[in-house]
């Protein structure tokens, strides 16, 4: 028996694509990194090309291949982390488009795939991936023949935090007079409006439901089956180190998913399930492949119970557990079955 069923509503994933790329004047593609967020690369990257989506964002250039492999020969794959000591083949045999983050890269790019196309990558203020500020009098005469000049927001989640404008501004300096499309804004930065998103918004998380696109429907549902379940006296407790002790009797449920099914065991004590509209508490720690959940409050015997659906999205299950929705989702693991929902 599979850990559970991840429900993938590909028809809100479709209508958050469309409701994103109705938002920009210019081109939409698609983030798909991390196996398309943790729902299947493949998959997502078919559905989101019915869309109408014809450039698609990987973080490595494996993921890049998978991708080629799903889509055939005709949208543009573009590989965040540029082209790394090893990946020439890959990019060459799976038509990969690098964006180049250093110096370096561009050598190793101009040496090897003289030919290939490319993007560039600048580094507005993250200081993560990208050209400097410095390494761009000596870059910059590569950005006329690039594919694209990219950079990344660090702080579009909060919109009112001065890094933003200070990015949008090194970013227009930095390319200011380039005649190469440019693309700043992921899903943050494609809901902080027009002024960032320049020819080619590149959301990620918006499409997969999550915060900061609020508007978005949710695309996941994830249901657990129960194993078993136990009537235990006041005084009882539950799970590893006891952490939980039961005041009254209650009916525990035992159900087949845990933190190595990416249910964090930060959510100890602190995540709710549901059996339909009833809210059902997650009690005691969270194990490797088990949940114990109180469902003295169900009207029956629950098989399943949902930790993802419409009453918790990815975003308030992360709030109980202390990350994010971003990280939830990438760490659903592979032991689920997976229905899509058309
Ligand atoms: C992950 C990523 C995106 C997509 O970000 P979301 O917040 O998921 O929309 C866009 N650009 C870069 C460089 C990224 O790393």
């Amino acid at each position: 028996m599979a850990s559970g069923t991840l429900h993938i509503d590909l028809s809100a994933l479709r209508a958050n694509y469309t409701a994103l790329a109705a938002r920009s004047a210019g081109r939409t593609a698609a983030v798909v990194k991390a196996d398309g967020y943790g729902l299947g690369s493949a998959l997502v990257a078919q559905t989101l090309a019915r869309a109408g989506a014809d450039t698609f964002f990987v973080a490595t250039a494996e993921e890049g291949a998978v991708i080629r492999n799903a889509l055939g020969p005709a949208p543009t794959i573009n590989v965040f982390s540029g082209h790394m000591d090893g990946d020439t083949p890959l990019i060459r045999e799976a038509a990969l488009t690098p964006m180049l983050n250093s110096p370096e890269q561009i050598a190793r790019h101009h040496d090897t795939l003289p030919d290939a196309p490319y993007g560039l990558q600048l580094d507005t203020g993250m200081s993560r991936l990208g050209l400097a500020p410095a390494d761009w009098p000596s870059a910059r005469s590569h950005a006329e023949e690039a594919t694209l000049v990219m950079s990344h927001l660090a702080c579009a989640d909060d919109p009112a935090h001065p890094q933003n404008a200070a990015q949008l501004a090194a970013f227009g300096e930095m390319t200011a007079g380039l005649t190469a499309p440019k693309s700043l804004a992921a899903t943050g930065g494609t809901l902080m409006g027009a002024a960032y998103h320049f020819d080619m918004i590149r959301p990620g998380i918006g499409l997969y439901g999550g915060f900061p696109y609020a508007d978005a429907q949710p695309v996941v549902r994830l249901s657990l089956p129960v194993i078993q379940i136990r009537e235990i006296a006041a005084g009882t407790s539950v799970g590893y180190s006891a952490t939980y002790v039961a005041d009254t009797p209650r009916k525990i449920a035992t159900v087949s998913a845990g933190y190595a099914d990416g249910l964090i065991r930060a959510m100890s004590s602190r995540a709710t399930l549901w059996d339909g509209d009833t809210p059902c508490p997650l009690v005691g720690r969270v194990s490797m492949d088990l949940l114990t959940i109180d469902v003295t409050e169900c009207a029956a015997p629950p098989e399943t119970l949902d930790i993802l659906g419409p009453h918790q999205s990815v975003d308030i299950l992360a709030e109980a557990a202390g990350t994010i929705g971003y990280e939830i989702l990438t760490a659903l693991g592979a032991r689920y079955a997976r229905k899509v929902v058309a």
